[in-house]
């Protein structure tokens, strides 16, 4: 059987040698005669994966000890209500930064609980590029700021932290979690899905200041209420366990290979391999603001729809799967996450060249 090369934006691909452990592991986790996935959430050897993937994700991305990380259920969508109901709780304001689809649909579920404003957009310009943000930009008096990380349809990134003063800041970095080294000290809170670059579907990893806890509206449902999922160790009730076990992996995964530092260092260079091929390409181009080009996701347009659907179907047959751009945008979009090895940017690069010369 052969792998292909998976381009996917979520869910994407995983490290060979995390697959292969968990086949490993499958019939028989460490002895215990049963699957992860087989076993009480609150037997001793599965509690004992959940205390590690939080002791790793710790370790892994330097969470201080005055923060929560829970590992939560339904998805990144799910935190858009959550946020507001557990945190616009003071003066039931709050500023949002609006830089692609997943940033206004969090906003437009927060307006259903209070007072939200639009700080900036750059809708105007097909979201490809990031506003410059000053501290005097933002409301003092909002509950917290919210910004998208990383926009994973449009391949466009912070390549900066917005100074918002006193205001807590809150970012979903579903797309960029654990690509690079991260001060979480600047942010109330980050959060995001597994399924872009740390695992399965199913669990959310959120990472919160713990003084923020504890004003949530009182009709929040308690499965929303970040306060109360920390007081039971995210297992209020059955959590996402094989979800957090492959979680547990990825980060000894990337502890093996040297730590976020490391992995920076590999994603800049893939990343940078395709961005020069698209500089120098006179088919393909990258429509998003240099500075702020993402090295997670990397949208491209050959300006012809034809063309674009050709090249997706020619790249299939090769083994280079899901580089169709999200449907709402067209063109196309390699997610070149953690577990994307640089053999297969160069691959694609090599596709894309090819692609080029046949189709001049
Ligand atoms: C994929 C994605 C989401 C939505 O995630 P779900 O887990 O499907 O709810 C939200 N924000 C960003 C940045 C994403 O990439």
């Amino acid at each position: 059987m052969a792998r292909v090369y998976n381009f996917s934006a979520g869910p994407s691909m995983l490290p060979e040698s995390v697959l292969n452990r968990a086949a490993a592991e499958m019939l028989d986790y460490k002895g215990s005669g049963q699957s992860v996935m087989e076993m009480s959430h609150r037997s001793k050897v599965f509690m004992e994966i959940a205390a590690e993937t939080e002791s790793l994700f710790r370790e892994v991305l330097g969470v201080p000890e005055n923060y929560k990380v829970l590992f939560l259920q339904g998805g990144a969508s799910t935190q858009f209500a959550a946020i507001p109901l557990n945190f616009m709780n003071g003066n039931k304001k709050a500023d949002y930064v609006l830089t692609g689809q997943f940033s206004t649909k969090a906003y437009k579920e927060a307006c259903k609980y209070g007072d939200c404003r639009v700080v900036a957009s750059s809708k105007e310009d097909t979201f490809s590029y990031i506003p410059k943000l000053e501290k005097s930009d933002f409301d003092p008096e909002a509950d917290y700021v919210y910004v998208c990380y990383n926009n994973t349809i449009y391949g466009t990134t912070y390549n900066y932290v917005p100074d918002t003063g006193d205001v807590p800041l809150f970012a979903d970095v579903s797309s960029c979690f654990l690509s690079e080294p991260m001060d979480v000290t600047k942010f109330g809170l980050i959060y995001g899905g597994a399924q872009k670059n740390i695992g399965p579907a199913g669990l959310t990893v959120v990472i919160v200041r713990e003084d923020l806890l504890g004003n949530a509206r009182d009709y929040t449902p308690s499965m929303l209420n970040y306060k109360e999922m920390a007081d039971n160790d995210s297992m209020y009730n059955t959590p996402p366990c094989y979800s957090i076990y492959i979680c547990k992996l990825v980060l000894e995964w990337i502890k093996s290979i040297g730590g976020l530092e490391a992995m920076k260092e590999r994603n800049a260079v893939k990343a940078k391999l395709l961005y020069d091929f698209l500089d120098s390409s006179k088919l393909f181009k990258n429509g998003v603001n240099k500075e702020d080009r993402s090295m997670m996701n990397v949208t491209f347009v050959t300006g012809s729809e034809e063309l674009d659907a050709k090249f997706v179907k020619e790249a299939t047959e090769a083994g280079l799967v899901n580089l169709k751009g999200h449907r709402s945008v067209g063109g196309m979009r390699a997610s070149i996450y953690n577990a994307m090895p640089y053999e297969g940017v160069e691959k694609l690069v090599e596709f894309m060249a090819q692609f080029e010369k046949d189709n001049a």
